[in-house]
């Protein structure tokens, strides 16, 4: 495994650790949903062992102020994703709606098309960003921090993530969502670097408030689950119905890439699909053809999904497995992971609804919510 130590400490984790060493500042850290079923593969324990309680002990003993879950922000995520959804659909269009978490997939859409997608890739935030945002609108309010002494550290499965979070749009109140961003691998070879011994941790748990969490946000790690998310928080804003069946893909005709499902939402019936990089350059062109047959369209980049992004734990042929039993793995511990969750739709994360609540007028989509939690690609 691709996993030995790096004797160079990446800038980033230097420059949060001298910030930990600094009484004025508060470094609160956010850990995405893909990281908890990779990193014990970097401490020798089998492929998608799920370490989340391990994982929040060694960032406490590391010396963040307060561990967070990304999945908070996914919530958000999927709860402004299918506002917009369902605003979309009562309107007729424009179709399709694209997600909007991925950065390579935005990345290349901007690059590539341009301004063509306007108003088709949603202007929802990522969870790292939501996230972000909420902890300074509402976190630091509640806890009395100065917003420029609050420094948001996220863990994350993706090298692309450390652009997204410079990117201009991706601010709130001046600040940057995110400030600095760590990969998988960054937090296990620091962890290795410090001495601990991470197989031997008690299991810890997220801090209040925004380490609560719905089965809708973890399975945002793997191929599909921002779709199945979005889907069961749109079927119970449309019907008050809480649906967590597992939704049936099939193949589309178009590229064994893209796997679609029918649905009824809003009485109509709304054709969605996933895919990879193959799949959304075939359906970018339909598009601009105008003969796309989707309403709405999932990308990730990596191929079965953030768990797959370049900042994981990387194994190798020699060590029997093929990526597609790593892939398996990983995305079968998140499913496991949601399936044991009490709540598994974003729309009832009690702790989310608080902060729409206090600062968002109560509303999925509301305005406010679409100023702190949207951004604009210009
Ligand atoms: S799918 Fe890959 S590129 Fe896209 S956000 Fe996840 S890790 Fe990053």
């Amino acid at each position: 495994m691709d996993n030995v130590a790096k004797p160079l400490k990446k800038l980033e984790v230097s420059q949060v650790e001298e910030l930990l060493k600094d009484s004025s500042k508060v470094v609160i850290v956010q850990t995405a949903p893909a990281v908890r079923v990779s990193l014990g593969e970097m401490f020798s324990l089998p492929i998608g062992t799920k370490v989340t309680g391990k994982m929040i002990t060694a960032l406490r003993k590391i010396g963040f102020s307060a561990v967070f879950d990304t999945d908070f922000g996914a919530d958000l995520t999927v709860v402004e994703e299918s506002a917009e959804f369902l605003k979309r659909i009562k309107k007729g269009g424009p179709y399709p709606q694209f997600n909007s978490c991925c950065i390579g997939w935005v990345q290349l859409a901007i690059r590539a098309y341009q301004n063509f997608f306007d108003g088709l890739i949603s202007t929802v935030k990522s969870p790292l960003g939501c996230f972000g945002a909420v902890a300074r609108k509402y976190y630091a309010a509640k806890k009395f921090i100065n917003p420029e002494d609050l420094v948001v550290v996220s863990i994350v499965p993706c090298i692309l993530k450390k652009n997204e979070n410079q990117l201009p749009y991706n601010t709130t109140d001046g600040f940057f969502d995110v400030d600095y961003t760590w990969t998988t691998k960054d937090l296990a070879n620091l962890i290795m670097e410090r001495g601990i011994d991470f197989n031997s941790l008690e299991d810890g748990e997220f801090d209040d408030p925004l380490g609560e969490s719905t089965g809708g946000a973890t399975i945002f790690g793997r191929s599909g689950g921002v779709l199945e998310a979005i889907i069961r928080t749109c079927i119970y804003l449309d019907t008050g119905k809480v649906f967590t069946d597992d939704l049936v893909f099939t193949p589309s005709p178009l590229s064994a890439d893209i796997k679609e499902c029918t649905i009824t939402l809003a009485g109509q019936e709304i054709k969605v699909c996933h895919c990879g990089m193959v799949g959304a350059k075939l359906i970018s062109s339909l598009v601009q053809q105008g003969n796309c047959p989707y309403h709405f369209v999932e990308v990730m980049a990596c191929p079965g999904g953030c768990i797959m992004g370049a900042g994981q734990p990387m194994h190798l042929p020699k060590e029997g497995v093929t990526p597609q039993q790593v892939r398996d793995m990983r995305s079968s511990a998140l499913n496991d992971i949601d399936h044991s969750q009490e709540i598994r739709v974003s729309a009832l994360n009690k702790s989310l609804l608080k902060v729409y609540d206090a600062i968002f007028d109560g509303e999925f989509g509301s305005k406010k919510a679409e100023e702190v939690l949207h951004r604009r690609y210009k």
